[in-house]
């Protein structure tokens, strides 16, 4: 069998990389070991134009949005399923002086257009009362959904194969590649958090970290279906009353078993947060494939050509996924240079 292209995972990166390759007319194959605890399938699938604590916008957004919007919206089409919503986050606050800090935003233009609200007092009941709220305006991808439907896509087509690629399996030819009898002219690592350890590329700034979320269950805070709040822990609605709350930061035991102190943790934060009964149904954790720099990392191999990546996408996968494979395959395809922010 020969293809134009092998992705290895089938994630946020590896699906929109199959994406736009098959929207060019390239032969691909797709080889993804199912994993319900990857990322792309444990991400709460926010999309927040500001973040932190020191109320940063997001790098590159209004370029990444205007991008990711109409490419989520044709997604829908072609699998037939909503999948991205407009919604709004609710940032609660504490202290007079973060009430201050989101009001001295609205004073700037590129934060003002976003920040749709600054209030004072309570914002509704189920939460506690804090000194004010801000509302911003945000995305929602039901995440877990698209890859399982995009999946299922691929599939019905004969494009995934469900196996995992090791590395010595690989037989690299001088213009292709060669993995258990199918030749590629190339082959791209879409392979999330275990690109850290990989031969070919574990010598690359990777900063993988761990996170946590627990899915609770409260008929009481019905009715929140077109917001997302932000406390100690964000809140996310994901329908019939379960919320997805997280997450955490973990630099270490990288694995994707929930840790029991972290959900003590995430409890005792909630409290801060809700003041609405709810019970814990389930707690789940991802590793986000992130870099030291904070910035993805997309191209070809310099020393072997035959093998690509597309990485990195660390806590802005939803975003950033669909822009940067666009990015690659122009680059692929057309020799356009890539963004230097992210080649390696
Ligand atoms: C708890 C948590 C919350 C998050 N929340 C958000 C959020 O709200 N918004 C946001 O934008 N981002 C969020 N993220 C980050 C986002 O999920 C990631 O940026 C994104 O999903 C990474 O996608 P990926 O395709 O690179 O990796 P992955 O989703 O990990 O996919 C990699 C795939 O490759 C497969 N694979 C790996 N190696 C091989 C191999 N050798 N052979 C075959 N298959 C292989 C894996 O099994 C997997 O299926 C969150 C992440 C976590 C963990």
């Amino acid at each position: 069998m020969t293809v134009d292209y092998i992705i290895v995972g089938q994630g946020l990166a590896g699906s929109w990389l199959c994406h736009h390759l098959l929207a060019a007319g390239k032969e691909v194959l797709v080889a993804d070991k199912y994993n319900p605890f990857s990322a792309s399938r444990v991400s709460s699938g926010v999309v927040n134009p500001i973040t932190g604590r020191n109320l940063v916008k997001t790098w590159l957004f209004d370029e990444l949005l205007a991008f990711a919007m109409p490419a989520y919206r044709q997604m829908e089409q072609l699998l037939n399923l909503p999948l991205w919503e407009e919604r709004n986050f609710v940032w609660l606050l504490q202290s007079e002086h973060d009430l201050n800090k989101f009001t001295a935003r609205t004073e700037n233009p590129a934060y003002a257009q976003h920040i749709l609200a600054t209030q004072r007092g309570e914002w509704r009941t189920g939460f506690r009362s804090l000194t004010g709220y801000a509302q911003v305006g945000g995305y929602y991808l039901n995440s877990p959904a698209f890859i399982d439907a995009y999946r299922q896509y691929l599939l019905s087509q004969n494009r995934l194969v469900e196996d995992w690629v090791n590395a010595d399996e690989l037989i690299l030819l001088p213009d292709a590649v060669q993995w258990k009898g199918i030749t590629a002219q190339k082959i791209i690592f879409c392979n999330g958090y275990h690109a850290a350890a990989h031969p070919f590329f574990s010598h690359l700034p990777f900063a993988p970290n761990k996170g946590e979320a627990l899915i609770i269950q409260s008929d009481y805070l019905a009715g929140l279906e077109k917001y997302m709040v932000k406390g100690g822990n964000f809140l996310v609605p994901k329908g019939n009353n379960q919320f997805w709350v997280g997450s955490q930061y973990l630099f270490q035991n990288l694995t994707q078993e929930p840790t029991p102190a972290i959900r003590a943790q995430m409890e005792a934060t909630l409290s801060k947060m809700l003041t609405a009964p709810y019970t814990v149904v389930n707690q789940i954790a991802g590793i986000r494939p992130s870099t030291q720099q904070r910035r993805p990392l997309v191209g070809l191999h310099p020393q072997r050509p035959q093998i690509g990546l597309l990485n990195g996408l660390g806590t802005k996968g939803t975003l950033m996924s669909a822009y940067f494979a666009h990015k690659f395959v122009q680059h692929l395809l057309h020799n356009q240079p890539l963004p230097p922010e992210v080649c390696w």
